[in-house]
């Protein structure tokens, strides 16, 4: 599943009527004002993402894996135009007719029809942009368009269970049974054979290429996977994947089935393996279970022997497609989503790197130069906030989770019930700080993080919140800023910005770490819902800054410089 920091589009935040004040700056003598109009409506969405190079270093690469790499993007390239189709069966029809429109309007059409894949907005619950089409359908293409999600349910009632399974399975499309009559469930490699075998066939000749064996393995895999729907043992290859270049292709997440989740869309990561992140996650692992053993709470509710940590790999994209390059990027995923691979072999996180470090350059620091005095924007630095985002991650693993109430053995999250996600993103935010503290006191992390680790997160709590605090990191994240603001550990100047107050915020941090994780060793429901309702909101002063934010872009479109010279 995609857990990125960027997930959750803040759509009832950017209004496109608040951006209408956006320039055209093209018009033509034949434009009538409706076009010019048009035009300006669909720059003023557009603008929203903002477009960055995504690079990465491909010069240690040897000429063979250069070439496998060349021809794993081919692959990667046949995913955009699986996605489209299962978007919507008139994607590519729309596609070519707006790519032969050579008019302003034409253009600005296909631009923001690219980034959305298809001719509905994702940042504004799916409205059309393009006039004269019917609302989005939340089957997608993925059931056929003039069925309703009524009539699928129905059908599937009369179903045996295996084939209700089937039916429902990640990788059939449904379709009109014979005559119009019914309905049948179609394989994908049936429904999309010859797109499916371009790509097959480009993986294999990757495989033959390259000299590194897990990679060699997956790829030859997973071409044989997308021919026959089988992924295991290319999930299995995928986990087990030690090779410079990473690449995650096939049909995974579910996002795009709006009505049952139930139906992979089409999608690639082609990245690179950050090697020098890859090392400071090993000297991070080694730190673990001595920062358990530190934590800020009662040491009966620490845990002596930490498990095996999930793997989490850091990398950088040279190329994204399909459901991986739409509206919002993703800045982070976990994979694989089938339960059998989880239960034998668990899952992996990939990290973006290069993607992060975009959008804290075109989002993040453009957000604290409206949220922080001037003074302190140059204590906002991508290696703390990246550094941070590891300790996160890290931070899941430590801590209470199996504890014992009245006797009974349970878990935190059964305890916590509906609260159990925002609170348990709080505790990794809040703890990741703490523990950044620990490692400079212990000197195992640079002393210089002492005066960018606070300040960075401040500002980054901005931009959480701006995507909305009904999900978990959102509300998560407001928790903490309120604490912080109660605890006078973050003061609000008189025009309105935000600071830390260094006098205060060891002492908070610490006081909020030992808050959470004790009423999570108590699996104290109500201490957990009591800290979500009176600390989980948006206060005047924090809206004020996010009212302040409409001109900041809410995420990148990205150009995939290196990808595209190795053309
Ligand atoms: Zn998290």
């Amino acid at each position: 599943m995609i857990t990125s920091w960027f997930l959750q589009p803040p759509a009832v935040l950017v209004l496109v009527a608040g951006l209408a004040a956006v320039e055209s700056g093209c018009s033509s003598p034949v434009d009538t004002p409706d076009t010019t109009q048009e035009v300006a409506s669909l720059q003023a969405m557009a603008v929203r993402f903002a477009p960055a190079d995504i690079a990465a270093d491909v010069s240690g690469l040897p000429e063979n894996e250069r070439r496998a790499l060349t021809k794993i993007i081919e692959a990667a390239r046949v995913m955009d135009a699986l996605f489209l189709r299962q978007v919507w069966s008139g994607n590519e029809a729309m596609q070519a007719r707006l790519a032969a429109d050579q008019t302003p309007l034409g253009r600005a059409r296909l631009h923001y029809f690219l980034i959305n894949k298809g001719p509905w907005s994702r940042l504004d619950h799916n409205t059309p942009f393009i006039p004269g089409l019917s609302p989005k359908s939340g089957g997608a293409n993925l059931y056929p368009e003039d069925a309703t999600k009524d009539d699928i349910e129905a059908w599937l009632k009369t179903l045996s269970e295996p084939d209700r399974a089937r039916a429902m399975g990640f990788f059939t499309v449904i379709r009109r049974g014979p005559g119009g009559r019914g309905f049948v469930a179609v394989p994908y490699f049936t429904e999309y054979k010859g797109m499916v075998e371009s790509a097959g066939a480009a993986l294999k000749e990757a495989a033959a290429l390259t000299t590194q064996p897990t990679l060699k393995r997956y790829l030859n895999t997973r071409a044989d996977a997308l021919l026959d729907d089988d992924y295991y043992e290319s999930d299995v290859a995928w986990m087990e994947l030690d090779a410079s270049i990473e690449p995650t292709i096939g049909p995974y997440e579910v996002y795009e089935d709006e009505w049952f989740n139930a139906k992979a869309a089409y999608e690639s990561f082609i990245t690179i393996r950050d090697e020098a992140e890859t090392k400071k996650l090993e000297r991070f692992g080694a730190e673990l279970q001595d920062i358990e053993n530190h934590l800020p709470i009662d040491p009966k509710y620490r845990n002596p022997t930490l498990g095996a940590l999930a793997p989490i790999r850091v990398v950088n994209e040279m190329f994204a497609s399909g459901d991986a390059n739409r509206g919002v990027q993703t800045a982070a995923f976990n994979l694989p989503n089938d339960e059998r691979v989880i239960r034998e072999k668990g899952s992996k996180r990939v990290m973006l790197k290069n993607v992060q470090e975009t959008k804290f350059r075109q989002v993040l620091v453009p957000i604290s130069s409206v949220a922080l005095p001037s003074g302190d924007r140059g204590n906002v630095a991508f290696d703390a906030f990246f550094t941070h985002i590891l300790m996160h991650e890290l931070m899941h693993g430590l801590g209470p989770h199996d504890i014992h109430v009245g006797g009974r053995a349970t878990t935190v999250r059964q305890e916590l019930k509906e609260t159990y996600s925002a609170v348990e993103e709080a505790k990794a935010d809040i703890s990741g700080l703490w523990a950044m503290r620990f490692l400079i006191e212990k000197g195992s992390l640079d002393r210089s993080f002492e005066r960018t680790l606070y300040t960075t997160f401040l500002a980054s709590t901005f931009r959480s919140i701006r995507f909305g605090i009904n999900e978990a990191h959102g509300r998560g994240i407001a928790i903490q800023l309120n604490y912080l603001l109660d605890a006078g550990a973050v003061t609000v100047a008189s025009d309105g910005t935000f600071a830390v107050n260094p006098s205060n915020i060891n002492q908070a941090v610490t006081g909020l770490t030992r808050e959470i994780m004790t009423l999570q060793a108590e699996g104290s429901y109500m201490k957990a819902r009591a800290l979500v309702d009176t600390l989980g909101v948006v206060r005047p002063e924090v809206q004020r800054v996010l009212d302040r934010l409409t001109h900041v872009p809410v995420d990148i479109e990205p150009r995939f410089v290196t990808a595209e010279s190795l053309r």
